[in-house]
């Protein structure tokens, strides 16, 4: 099939004028200006009329469990308060409230453009109950807190519900290892002995890793000053509190002086850092991917996220939604523009990046998604074009439900 647009914007080079993509059953199988693309192709065209071609967003942190969270919870004076009130809210759910969760935030967030999820879930023992309209790695979201002595059989039964799950076959045929991974959620609710455990089998067995690190002032509080809120509170649920008092998270997360060799984590927030912990991050041997998300963020107030001093590191930085617990919708086009509005200064191209390249990468699918380049998977969407200069800026404002998406070179 020959798809015919106006603008391609391939994240590959300039976007394309009056151009044309090809697709053979999953894949993109030539890109480039319509006339050469029909000297060289035969087949049926679609023409998407006043739409620009772009490839299907990555959101690169999520949790679809608490789709059925939004506006449950306003915000609260603290990060800890905000703790308390997600279990409260969490107590009254059952499995099958988070499984029409699940699907609805699949629904939404495809809505939206988004063709491929990381998507964190407490629950890996549900997948396997819910169909996936659109590309998925499963984090398991490991938290061992209240059983520190049972680490091994949480992880060994998660990584059982990740199997077990396989996904749909025509989206499993990304090269770069299995579609799934492990999340030990926090240093503040995951043992060091889970971390380990889990960096160990993501060695063996080529999986991805991902936690939450650094993302409060109180997660700061607890572990340098050995006080605060989030420090009292999980000193009075019973966690062995003999590891704070000395060390930053990143310390904390990266071990001995000058790091040591990571296996790739993707990690969400980094919110709070030192001059001590950028000093760290400038000599760590190897680097991290991370991910920013903007909405979540303003609604906690966290202080800035350190984005160009990151960058100027080499750091790999993409963006995601979180849970709607935190968030209102899981449009990655609004959160663009969230983080257009936090960083001024940083181009619409660059933030279409955080929302494709990056995340592919950090999904280690850097030669299959994220692009369209002869090769990659056929996953694609339309937006309107709305005569702004920049075609970039077109995309960043785009805002509402998505007309065209094609998962896998199927259109929906
Ligand atoms: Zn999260």
């Amino acid at each position: 099939m020959i798809i015919r647009a106006p603008i391609v914007v391939t994240m590959d080079g300039p976007p394309i004028n009056n151009a044309a993509v090809v697709v053979t059953e999953n894949r993109i199988v030539d890109v480039g200006q319509f006339d050469e693309i029909r000297t060289r192709n035969t087949g049926e065209t679609l023409d998407l009329g006043e739409q620009m071609l772009l490839p299907g967003l990555i959101n690169a942190h999520c949790h679809l469990d608490y789709t059925c969270l939004r506006g449950k919870i306003p915000p609260q004076k603290s990060f800890t308060d905000w703790i308390r009130a997600i279990n409260t809210q969490k107590a009254e759910l059952s499995p099958e409230d988070y499984i029409a969760s699940i699907k609805d935030g699949f629904d939404e967030a495809k809505r939206f453009g988004t063709t491929t999820i990381a998507n964190l879930t407490a629950f890996p023992e549900l997948i396997s109950q819910v169909q996936l309209p659109i590309r998925t790695w499963w984090f398991a979201e490991l938290i061992d807190i209240r059983a520190p002595e049972h680490a091994n059989e949480l992880v060994d039964s998660a990584i059982e519900s990740l199997r077990r799950a396989r996904p749909e076959p025509v989206l499993s045929e990304i090269e770069g290892g299995a579609p799934w991974g492990l999340a030990p959620h926090a240093l503040f609710t995951a043992s060091r002995n889970l971390f380990h455990l889990c960096e160990n089998i993501s060695q063996f067995n080529e999986i991805l890793l991902t936690t939450h690190l650094a993302e409060s002032r109180e997660e700061m509080e607890m572990f340098r000053d050995g006080s605060g809120p989030l420090y009292e509170f999980l000193a009075s649920i019973g966690r062995p509190m003999d590891d704070c008092g000395n060390e930053t998270p990143l310390g904390f997360f990266l071990g001995a002086p000058g790091g040591r060799a990571l296996p790739p984590w993707i990690v969400a927030h980094l919110n709070e850092l030192t001059e001590g912990d950028f000093d760290l991050l400038e000599r760590a041997t190897s680097t991290f991917h991370v991910v920013h998300c903007p909405r979540s963020h303003k609604y906690f107030g966290h202080s800035p996220f350190p984005f160009e001093r990151l960058r100027s590191f080499g750091f790999n930085i993409c963006l995601g939604t979180d849970s709607l617990a935190s968030n209102q919708t899981l449009s990655l086009f609004d959160e663009m523009r969230a983080f257009q509005k936090e960083f001024p200064s940083v181009s619409a191209e660059g933030i279409s990046q955080m929302a494709t390249v990056n995340p592919a990468r950090a999904l280690r699918c850097e030669k299959a998604l994220g692009q369209i380049r002869p090769g990659f998977e056929a996953d694609l969407i339309a937006v309107p074009c709305s005569g702004s200069t920049d075609i970039f800026e077109q995309i960043i404002a785009f805002d509402g439900p998505v007309k065209f998406i094609m998962m896998s070179g199927e259109c929906e």
